[in-house]
């Protein structure tokens, strides 16, 4: 069959490649977007664990872009569930016309860079070809699941669930025997949700995690009406902080306030909603150890406060890694699970785990039965969803060789070698609350393509000399935070996937005010990081 031509394909039909779909139809280009689902989404399509739901404050997170659309939506609680953001991703892809666009089922195997015409091909599983002189990644950092590397796991005879393939019909888990491996953000969020309802919930820990309480509720009328009035206000808020979201760091030092100063602003963080007390905390905490540490006093005195049995309290304490330096999940009700008479958490750095056998697992000191086991094994973080295509660029250039250690980017947006390739929230970009990052990017690199369009040139690469300075500022702006000495996805770990041993800088971690200024520069100033032919 021969290639579909089109002016632009871009992979993901998530929230990144929705929005790159709008803004590029918009310059009246013909766009094919390839999604390997069935539907819109991205993030929110595959994660239907039970519990899902985002961390960010709802009237922060969606599209700013129509406000319409900001006017139209209404997000029924401050923190929405998964169901309610994908509902939203649906209405957005129906309003703007945008799956006429997309073709679902198309998991694209391989991207080939043709340097005689400097055009993309791209093939899918089941053989379709597609052709275009630009190819935009919209991947999404957290999309390459993976399952634990354990022996044995395709003996077990019940059902078994990766947390991001969770079936898309009700699984019912009541009175069942559930096992579930794994206690990060999307653990917390489905061992909370699952205790009430299952029989026997057992929890296998490797490395317990910070977590704070979300503080979820509904939105009031009286609130639908102030948020819908106060959007321009709440952006604003969110273009000022390094993360993007509502929550701006205290300008103030842990170490140079009194204890009772200390514990009473902690004590305000806690009991409020969202990510406050991650990254509006006190300056110093996730920069100075001895501030860290008194902050992870605090939280583990929560723990201790929580939950009933000591010696569960101490397990849920995180040994290996001080508050904050992981990404923090945020609860409702998480460590009170503990106290309930069906749930058993088992370390397994005390008692590892051996195998997973045909009836349950199997440690070294027991044997466990299950009717359901669920992996939230997390992801290969960033990367992974690149490693899984095979990308070639100028030359034959594989990607997955290019970027063994490290990845080379300018910007983030473009890697080395790999001409008229632009990645939405790809490595080595500024990352926080995602849409707001990603509205940004993808306005970029629509002025970007927008240029190229009205010079008329065939083909766009970053310099070498951009990539390797870009390269430098990525590593410095990391230096000074503790959560580069921690192992998690965020530095690049994965321990089931060979060759994830050895911490990487993965995002920009300067800050997005700073991330912001400098793109624009590069754009003001007629992107002159660029090789353009
Ligand atoms: P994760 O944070 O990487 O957690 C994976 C968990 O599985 C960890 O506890 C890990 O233990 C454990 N694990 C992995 N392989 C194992 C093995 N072979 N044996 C035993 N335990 C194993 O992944 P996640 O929870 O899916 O979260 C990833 C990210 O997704 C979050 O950090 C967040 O950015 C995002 N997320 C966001 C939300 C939200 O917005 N509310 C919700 C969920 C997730 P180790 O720590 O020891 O490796």
């Amino acid at each position: 069959m021969p290639p579909i031509d089109s002016d632009a394909i871009i992979i993901g039909a998530g929230i990144s490649g929705m929005y790159q779909l709008y803004r590029l139809r918009a310059l009246g280009m013909q766009v094919q977007v390839l999604e390997a689902g069935t539907d819109v989404g991205g993030t929110w399509y595959w994660n239907r664990y039970p519990g899902a739901r985002f961390d960010s404050e709802s009237w922060s997170y969606g599209y700013s872009f129509s406000e319409e659309l900001l006017q139209e939506w209404e997000w029924p609680e401050h923190f929405a569930a998964q169901p309610d953001t994908l509902r939203y991703l649906n209405y957005v892809a129906q309003k703007f016309d945008l799956k006429k666009h997309i073709t679902f089922n198309a998991r694209v195997t391989t991207a080939y860079f043709n340097d005689a015409d400097n055009h993309w091909a791209v093939s899918v599983e089941g053989g379709a070809h597609y052709r275009a002189p630009l190819l935009i990644t919209a991947l999404g950092p957290l999309s390459a699941y993976t399952l634990p590397n354990i022996p044995g796991r395709d003996q077990f005879k019940g059902k078994a669930y990766h947390t991001a393939r969770w079936p898309h019909d009700p699984v019912d888990m009541k009175g069942k025997r559930v096992g579930i491996i794994g206690t990060g953000a999307t653990a917390i969020q489905t061992i909370q949700t699952i205790a009430k309802d299952v029989g026997h919930l057992t929890v296998f820990q490797r490395t317990p995690n910070w977590a704070a309480p979300l503080h979820n509720r509904k939105i009031t009328p009286e609130e639908q009406a102030q948020i819908k009035a106060s959007y321009p206000e709440i952006f604003a808020r969110c273009r000022e902080t390094s993360t993007c979201f509502i929550h701006q760091t205290d300008p103030r030092n842990a170490l140079d306030v009194s204890p009772e100063e200390r514990e009473a602003f902690w004590e305000k963080l806690y009991s409020e909603p969202g990510f406050g007390i991650w990254v509006g905390n006190f300056a110093d905490v996730l920069t100075n150890p001895a501030a860290n540490d008194l902050a992870s006093a605090f939280m583990a005195k929560k723990i201790r406060q929580r939950v009933k049995d000591p010696a569960v309290a101490e397990k849920l304490i995180p040994k290996n890694h001080g508050f904050g330096t992981r990404r923090l999940p945020l609860e409702s009700g998480y460590y009170e699970v503990y106290n309930q008479d069906n749930v058993r958490l088992i370390d397994i750095n005390e008692t590892p785990i051996e195998c997973i056998t045909p009836e349950g697992i199997k440690t070294s000191q027991e044997q466990f039965q299950f009717d359901i086991l669920i992996y939230a094994t997390g992801f290969d973080g960033v990367t992974g969803p690149y490693d899984r295509i095979d990308i070639r660029g100028a030359g034959g250039l594989s990607l997955k060789k290019e970027w063994v250690g490290t990845p080379k980017t300018f910007l983030g947006v473009m890697a080395e070698g790999f001409p008229n390739m632009l990645m939405i929230l790809g490595p080595h970009t500024a990352r926080g609350n995602i849409p707001r990052n990603i509205e940004e990017i993808v306005d970029w690199v629509t002025d970007m393509i927008n240029h190229m369009r009205q010079h008329q040139y065939n083909r766009v690469e970053p310099r070498p000399d951009a990539v390797a300075a870009w390269g430098e500022h990525v590593e410095k702006a990391v230096e000074n935070l503790l959560f580069s000495q921690v192992n998690s996805w965020q530095t690049g770990i994965n321990r089931n996937v060979e060759g994830r041993d050895v911490r990487r800088t993965l995002g920009y971690y300067g800050g997005a005010v700073e991330y912001r200024r400098m793109a624009q520069e590069v754009a003001i100033k007629g992107y002159r990081e660029f090789l353009w032919r």
